[in-house]
């Protein structure tokens, strides 16, 4: 399985690194998992849009979902593609980016996007992949993803707080996705809906994970200090998602 970082910041783009966007390819199913804003065109430059197997949004905050309208262009107004193609976004998500593009039943929006629900403890399975998911702690419904195929496993955070369902569905797989958006020691003002690099670090290692990657990292932090952080609580590999690196995944011997 081989994860391309589409882009990695937090919040807002920055022209070297748009907002949160991963590529997973595994054999020739290829799955578009969030799609931050500036992610589209990252994505287009490694496979055709049009193409894809399936897209899967963990909540509906722009820097995780605002590409999916530049898809929608795609398909609808040419080049084009296999369509509809499928997308998985957490429950109540489905109407909220119809609204956006103010498509009802017959739209061409809901033709060329078919746009799933689904909730925690809910798999589907895309060509050979399975995808399962759980909760995330944010303020809108938002989905942590575990993606497995021949063995090989991931999980993305997607954008979470402390507890929900990360600690269990990570136990075990070959690596952690895991958003790391605050430095330092949480205290009573610590924001509740987003980890410490610190949190992702003890989550990867009560989840015994193989590899922890840290993404989710603001424009104005410095990348460095998350990695030193979740390396003092986690004592295996510690990654920085840094924009266009590929991570090839293999199974643990
Ligand atoms: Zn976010
Ligand atoms: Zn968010």
């Amino acid at each position: 399985m081989k994860l391309t970082v589409l882009g990695s910041t937090a919040g807002a783009p920055s022209r070297s690194n748009p907002a949160s966007g991963y590529l997973i390819e595994h054999g020739d199913v290829s799955i578009w998992m969030d799609a931050g804003t500036g992610t589209f065109m990252e994505l287009a430059e490694r496979v055709d849009p049009g193409t894809l197997d399936a897209v899967v949004i963990s909540h509906t905050h722009a820097d995780h979902c605002s590409d999916l309208f530049g898809l929608y262009g795609y398909l609808a107004f040419g080049p084009s593609g296999d369509v509809p193609v499928k997308v998985f976004v957490p429950r109540g998500s489905a109407e909220h980016l119809e609204a956006f593009a103010r498509a009802t039943d017959e739209h061409i929006f809901n033709m060329v996007l078919d746009i799933e629900e689904v909730s925690p403890s809910d798999s589907v399975t895309v060509g050979d992949v399975e995808i399962r998911f759980g909760e995330a702690i944010h303020p809108v419904p938002a989905l942590v993803t575990r993606v497995e195929a021949d063995g090989v496993s991931l999980v993305y955070s997607g954008d979470t707080g402390p507890g929900g369902d990360l600690i269990e569905m990570a136990t075990g797989v070959d690596v952690l996705l895991c958003e790391a958006s605050i430095n330092g020691i949480r205290d009573e003002r610590t924001y509740p809906y987003h980890l410490t690099a610190i949190e992702a670090g003890e989550a990867a290692a009560w989840g015994g994970v193989d590899r922890l990657i840290l993404t989710h990292i603001g424009a104005l932090m410095e990348p460095q200090q998350s990695l030193d952080e979740a390396a003092g609580a986690f004592p295996g590999s510690v990654a920085y998602a840094a924009q266009g690196t590929v991570f090839e995944i293999e199974g643990r011997e």
